[in-house]
């Protein structure tokens, strides 16, 4: 009937719509995340652009805490309570995220494709080898501890990196003092298991150094009274100083306070060498070598590149540099398509003298040689943009702007009328760079980048539309983002004794117990859930109340 042939158009209709439609919606384009620590998490849980499919690959279906890890060397914190599953954050997501537990091996950029490896079975390893495709590739894999190839090291030392190591390390911390409290050993041996060694006097090794005196003091002079007098700690720091990148005065408090405390920080000392007993040092001025009895050395120098980052770097021509340079778009530099981040990148920032004779010729818009100061007003915007460095410039010399800066260079005489030409203007910037520095390899810049990154890709189809960008990037054409920006919020140094040093924006020094409040709710609020700040902050009270747990 005709009833029936209308329904069958209509079906026939409805069917060509939806492949029209279906030939209309766009792949959606792949994202590969590599890592699961601080950089991956934090664009992971701010990525909200349901057109892309994300797939994670990382060996730790978690993520950690770092700046907690030394809390749970001795007890202060439970080690579950800083890791929050991987699953959890993404299955809140609108986003389609996949993940996948294994580690990537080797990158194919040409082919758009890495190589991975389960993890889950460590009898299986080797084997399942399989490859992902990408559209956008996203390494944040971190960075690894560095040995500079000091002989046995890596065989003989602890190091704190993961949420295992610092298990191990409590573990064996408790072990020394129940070993030490066996019957028939000397005073010798006994002060030999009790001889704690840290080498490198970074926030990290300072951190652990004070928590276990804490520990000694609060709980061991209870709970092991006869052995607390043999306990020794030994801080070992190759330069002049500990916690070097840190203010002068909180440098000197922490070795001051360290010497009160017993700690015996020796500065200027450099480990040549560690076997099972003894461990080797070499005085940096004189040559002098020692070798000390030890019971446990923690490990604590700095970090280094992961094979898979080194072999990268040389498959793309970076094989001399220490980590992954990229732009300030954090794109690896000569791909697109390929973003790194965290402790396994740098960002190659541009220095304005590199780029001064561009700057001019762009500023000079009616090519007479020389810049007005309106010509140079309209492009003050987009410099401080491109370049950082600028406005931490204009701030230490405590220049309001940069036509005061051109003004000053110019002699006081200059008026409004001024006008520079090239050599005028490279003279007046030419310092402006030397406020250049590398971001540091913490927490908050990768934690910043992944936001950051997230933020691209949430309006990366706006921006492909408007290639342009907002009007106040325009001019600077090339990009459609503005470029990472690095905020410095300050830092911690916890010394133990319930006192912690802050040094906060504006080199704003201040050390004391309500730092060590001020600490405590900044790492609270700093939780990457709230499943994880009530666990560490329930931890927190349990220890004020009852003390360290120290069954291990
Ligand atoms: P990570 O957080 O290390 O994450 C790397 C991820 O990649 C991990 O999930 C890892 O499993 C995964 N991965 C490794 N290899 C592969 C592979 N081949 N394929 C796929 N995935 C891989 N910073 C601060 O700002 N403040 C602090 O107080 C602070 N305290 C710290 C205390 C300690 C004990 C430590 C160790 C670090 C501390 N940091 C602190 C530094 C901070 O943790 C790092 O800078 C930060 O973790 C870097 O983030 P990331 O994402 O680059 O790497
Ligand atoms: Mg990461
Ligand atoms: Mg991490
Ligand atoms: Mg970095
Ligand atoms: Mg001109």
């Amino acid at each position: 009937s005709k009833g029936h042939i209308a329904h069958a158009d209509a079906l026939a209709s409805n069917d060509d719509r939806r492949i029209a439609s279906s030939e209309q919606v766009p792949k959606k384009k792949k994202v590969v995340l590599l890592g699961t620590g601080w950089g991956g998490m934090s664009f992971l849980k701010s990525l909200n652009n349901p057109n892309y499919e994300v797939q994670v690959v990382s060996p730790r279906n978690f993520f950690v805490f770092t700046p907690l890890l030394p809390s749970v060397t001795c007890g202060k914190v439970e080690a579950r309570s800083i890791v929050e599953p991987i699953r959890n954050i993404i299955r809140k997501k609108n986003v389609n995220i996949s993940y996948s537990e294994a580690e990537c091996v080797k990158i194919d950029p040409n082919n758009k494709k890495i190589y991975c490896r389960a993890t889950i079975d460590s009898r299986s390893k080797g084997e399942e080898v399989f490859a992902v495709d990408y559209d956008y590739l996203i390494i944040a894999v971190g960075a690894q501890v560095n040995t500079f190839n000091t002989p046995g090291v890596m065989e003989n030392c602890h190091f704190l990196k993961e949420i295992d190591d610092a298990q191990k390390i409590r573990k064996n911390v408790i072990d020394s003092f129940e070993k030490a409290s066996l019957p028939n050993l000397s005073d010798e041996e006994r002060k030999k298991i009790l001889h704690f060694v840290v080498v490198g006097g970074g926030p990290t090794g300072v951190e652990f150094a004070a928590e276990l005196h804490d520990f000694v003091n609060d709980d061991v002079v209870k709970l092991y009274p006869n052995v607390q007098d043999l306990v020794k700690i030994t801080l070992l720091e190759a330069t002049d100083h500990i916690l070097n990148m840190f203010d002068k005065r909180i440098t000197n408090f922490a070795e001051q306070k360290f010497g009160r405390d017993g700690i015996d920080v020796k500065l200027g000392s450099m480990v040549t060498g560690i076997n099972e007993n003894e461990i080797s040092t070499k005085v940096r001025g004189n040559g002098e070598k020692t070798s000390t009895p030890y019971g446990m050395v923690l490990w604590s120098t700095g970090i280094g590149p992961r094979p898979l980052i080194k072999e990268f770097m040389k498959q793309i021509g970076q094989g001399n540099r220490r980590a992954l340079a990229t732009d300030e778009w954090l794109r690896v530099e000569g791909f697109g398509n390929i973003y790194a981040l965290g402790d396994c990148a740098t960002v190659n920032q541009r220095k304005v003298m590199e780029d001064i004779s561009e700057i001019f010729r762009k500023a000079d818009k009616d090519n007479s040689g020389t810049l007005t100061v309106k010509e140079f007003q309209e492009i003050i915007d987009d410099i401080c943009e491109r370049y950082p460095q600028v406005e931490l410039y204009l701030k230490n010399k405590q220049v309001r702007n940069m036509v005061d800066l051109l003004k000053e260079a110019k002699g006081d005489a200059a008026k409004e009328s001024m006008e520079l030409n090239i050599e005028e203007f490279k003279s007046a910037l030419s310092e402006v760079d030397s406020q250049m520095k590398n971001l540091p390899a913490t927490a908050q810049v990768a934690n910043q980048q992944g936001a950051y990154l997230a933020k691209c890709f949430n309006r990366m189809e706006e921006c492909e539309k408007n290639p342009e960008g907002p009007p106040r990037f325009r001019g600077t054409g090339r990009h459609r983002f503005h470029p990472f920006r690095y905020r410095h919020l300050g830092q911690f140094a916890p010394l133990g004794g319930e006192q912690t040093a802050a040094q906060l924006p504006g080199d704003w020094v201040s050390i004391g117990h309500s730092e060590q409040w001020l600490w405590y709710s900044v790492y609270a609020s700093k939780q990457v859930s709230w499943r994880t700040r009530a666990l560490v902050v329930s931890d927190w009270i349990r220890r004020f109340i009852f003390g360290r747990d120290t069954s291990g």
